[in-house]
């Protein structure tokens, strides 16, 4: 056992043993996992276990032991048949990752994290968090039996600051952006031996994202979509899935990914990566008060910018922002269509998805597949206002009978 083979620097190669390490030491350049051989076909994942642990081979955990699974992945991926034809379009599926068990995508990069902290020995983990990735860090923490540090802006929705406090997590509202707690973070976590799933655990973390490329390819019967539309903060997500769908193809279980078009989907207000596209840069100039309803995805100095940048001129790509009206407004139509109750950054996928099928950037006879990221029921205040007032009434059916026509 043992599948990783070293850290490397996906600037300038170099490789380290797999320890507590995340930048390059020459060039400051991100770590990647390498991993050893493995032998895996179709037929390997078929009948495992229906998370996303049933690609084990392919995450970089040694031992099954060590895993902290609260059973999160292979989520639906619905055959979106009524949101597509209404915008026309012949083949669209919906990845609903909002059914995790803290319900966002965040269970697959902070379930990864924490279990290679586990399995490496460390006494505490934590994270930077724009919302999601709190509670998601601290419900496998708890299931790990070790204690977790958040860090995250004070302004974040109240279920989501609830939410992670209910699984007992320390949590440090820090008065300022993201990009302000996420400082504080890394200093921390390094200075106090902290596994900070998304700093210092980072090789780790991205690599539990990439599952969201194997799920769609294997619920796809391992055939390759179109298009991938995917929201954007840090741009890690995107990142990952873009590897894993090249992981895939190299151990021969899908056709090339070459021609897949990757769609970056980020909310006016902080659109640091959408700037850049739109300017023919690839230089990303952060945005210092993000500004947005998308709050998951306000990060206004993304880590992985510049390598979605990069994506994107491999795979054909776009990036395409929406604004808060819009964001409401695909809120709306996903839940009153596929019946997919989202959270804001699934409202910008699905206000991008319309936007470039308006300007015939989708073909209409494409297959595309939406990522939808995380769940409505955190983010309620941002749609209430849009939402018919109740008035209560009598329980006298004479008197309801004549309201409903
Ligand atoms: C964190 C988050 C994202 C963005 O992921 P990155 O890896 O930071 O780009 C998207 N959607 C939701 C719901 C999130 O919580
Ligand atoms: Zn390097």
């Amino acid at each position: 056992m043992g599948s990783i083979r070293s850290l490397k620097c996906r600037e300038c190669g170099k490789e380290y043993e797999p320890q507590f390490r995340y930048v390059c030491e020459d060039c400051f350049g991100p770590l990647d996992v390498l991993y050893k051989e493995v032998k895996v076909d179709r037929k390997t994942f078929e009948l495992r276990e229906k998370t996303y642990w049933r690609y084990f081979e392919l995450l970089p955990i040694a031992d099954k032991k060590n895993v902290v699974s609260l059973n999160a992945g292979l989520t639906p991926l619905q055959h979106a048949d009524k949101l597509g034809p209404k915008l026309g379009l012949k083949s669209l599926y919906v990845k609903n990752d909002s059914v995790n068990p803290t319900f966002s995508f965040k269970d697959r990069p902070a379930g990864v994290a924490v279990s290679r902290a586990k399995e490496t020995g460390l006494k505490a983990v934590g994270c930077a968090s724009t919302g999601n990735l709190a509670s998601a860090t601290a419900a496998h923490a708890a299931k790990a039996g070790l204690p977790c540090y958040i860090f995250a802006p004070s302004d974040l929705e109240h279920v989501k600051i609830a939410q992670a406090l209910s699984y007992g997590a320390e949590f440090v509202s820090v008065e300022g952006t993201y990009d302000d707690a996420n400082r504080v973070a890394a200093i921390i976590g390094d200075s106090k031996g902290i596994g900070v799933v998304n700093i210092n655990m980072r090789p780790y973390y991205v690599e539990g994202s990439k599952t969201l490329a194997y799920e769609v390819a294997e619920q796809l019967g391992w055939e390759i979509p179109d298009n991938l539309i995917i929201p954007v903060g840090s741009g890690a997500m995107l990142n990952a899935i873009c590897k894993g769908f090249e992981e895939l193809h190299s151990l021969g279980l899908i056709d090339s990914p070459k021609g897949m078009k990757i769609i970056a989907a980020q909310p006016h207000g902080c659109a640091p990566v959408v700037d850049a596209f739109k300017r023919n840069s690839d230089e990303v100039i952060p945005v210092e008060r993000p500004e947005t309803i998308a709050k998951s995805l306000a990060i206004g100095d993304p880590g992985d910018g510049a390598y979605v940048l990069k994506r994107l001129k491999q795979y054909n790509g776009i990036a395409e922002e929406a604004n808060d009206a819009e964001i409401c407004d695909s809120i709306l139509l996903l839940a009153r269509t596929e019946g997919i109750f989202t959270e804001p950054a699934g409202g910008v996928s699905v206000a991008v998805l319309r936007k470039l099928v308006e300007e015939g950037k989708i073909a209409k006879d494409e297959s595309t597949v939406c990522y939808v990221t995380g769940n409505g029921l955190k983010t309620t205040e941002a749609i209430i206002g849009l939402l018919p007032k109740l008035i209560a009434v009598k329980p006298d059916a004479a008197e309801v009978a004549a309201m409903i026509r």
